[in-house]
């Protein structure tokens, strides 16, 4: 059987309108000779409307309603495709996660999908029977709705190609893919044809914007080959898949950065074991999500300076908690607001020598100060001021031919 997993967004079925170009869709696959799962997410804004609700009743709101308050938009969304098939005389029916079933484990609102039963399905596929089945949903061993965190029918969507094995799953979104870099941020980027899972997750402010990180690591461990393309406009869209079906002739895949960042550094910590984790355990524990991280050697052997970048809607909360930090001393610290880290990413690297030299290069020429660097196998990052973004991205996008 050629199973294909076609997946919807809340924004693809955010009307009328678009739920029947949605059925047209299914229906060109269905032509093709596919057998074709279509899993949805709730028409646009209908989640956020319900949790609204939610709060509106109680601030306590029980966890268990929230899941079956919320899980309710995509029950709506699956029968109204189902029902537009069937109006054109098609086998089609909508799937609660609960009928099939999808059994998922965890804590409320945010379990994670252990099995999906294949018995009622594929007995439906081999009838012809085109089934609509609800993203975001499952069901736990207390036979109780679950859901799977926001942005979840992405990881539904993962979750039953694999267990199907279908042929691919293609994530049909409002954008066309993914690109070199932020469009909206400069007119020059480009869709990426092929990118590899490992790209895909470095490309984290790029990436995330498509497709949740956690479906793309799924996928990756699955090898499930994923294309993401637009509802609204009939284009290819970006294929995500694993290295080796990629024959690749540049170096770089892709740029991105990040906004609204601060850089924190305390001047004058001690330098002897337990200083660092003494710094960030706090951190953690109020989950102040840090970024890059740089400590410098110490010229004297007894202090060092430690440099790490937080949100800056965060960085009060930061400065309270290393204040009040009693295991710590240092000489002075210091804030800076206004930083954005640049990160060029690409598997092209590994086996391409000159890379770091020619994004150091590229920004001096620029007149752009480098901060902080960081670097892993496919990517180098490095922070500056956030006034020379779009400086640095033109000027990498060029230097790479990525333009
Ligand atoms: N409707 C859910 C949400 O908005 C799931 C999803 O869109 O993937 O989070
Ligand atoms: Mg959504």
């Amino acid at each position: 059987m050629k199973i294909v997993v076609l997946k919807f967004g809340g924004t693809s079925v955010g009307t009328i309108e678009k739920i029947k170009n949605v059925v047209k869709i299914i229906r060109s696959y269905k032509k093709k000779k596919y057998r074709v799962i279509v899993v949805s997410s709730a028409m646009s804004g209908v989640t956020n409307s319900l949790i609204n609700k939610s709060k509106q009743i109680s601030e306590n709101f029980s966890d268990e309603e929230y899941d079956v308050l919320v899980s309710s938009g995509e029950q709506a969304a699956c029968s109204l495709i189902a029902g537009r098939l069937l109006h054109f005389g098609l086998k089609s029916r909508s799937w609660m996660a609960w009928q099939i079933p999808i059994l998922t484990n965890g804590k409320h609102k945010n379990s994670r999908i252990i099995k999906i039963n294949r018995s009622k399905i594929i007995k439906y596929l081999k009838s012809g029977g085109i089934p609509i089945i609800s993203g975001f949903q499952g069901i736990n061993k207390y036979l109780r709705i679950t859901t799977i965190g926001r942005g979840g029918s992405d990881a539904s969507a993962i979750m039953l190609a694999k267990f199907f094995q279908a042929e691919k799953c293609v994530i049909y979104t409002d954008v066309e893919g993914v690109y070199t870099t932020d469009p909206n941020k400069f007119d020059k980027a480009k869709k990426i044809k092929v990118i590899s899972y490992e790209e895909m997750l470095e490309m984290a402010s790029l990436g995330a914007k498509v497709m949740q990180p956690v479906s793309i690591q799924d996928a990756r461990l699955n090898r499930i080959d994923i294309e993401v393309k637009s509802s609204f406009v009939n284009k290819t869209g970006t294929l995500i898949t694993k290295r080796s079906n990629i024959k690749k002739n540049k170096v770089i895949t892709g740029i991105s950065s990040t906004q609204n960042d601060s850089k924190v550094t305390l001047v004058g910590v001690k330098d002897k074991p337990g200083v660092a984790a003494s710094i960030f355990k706090p951190l953690s524990k109020n989950l102040i999500n840090v970024d890059m991280v740089v400590q410098n050697i110490s010229a004297n052997g007894k202090e060092t300076d430690l440099t790490f970048t937080v949100k800056s809607e965060e960085l009060v909360k930061t400065k309270k908690i290393l204040l009040s930090n009693r295991q710590i001393k240092f000489r002075r610290l210091l804030f800076n607001k206004g930083v954005s880290k640049i990160s060029i990413i690409g598997v092209g690297m590994i086996s391409t020598p000159g890379v770091t030299f020619r994004m150091f290069q590229t920004l001096a020429n620029k007149k752009i100060n480098i901060q902080v660097i960081s670097t892993s196998e496919i990517k180098i990052s490095v922070l500056i001021k956030e006034k020379d973004t779009s400086k640095a991205l033109m000027a990498l996008h060029k230097e790479f031919e990525l333009d």
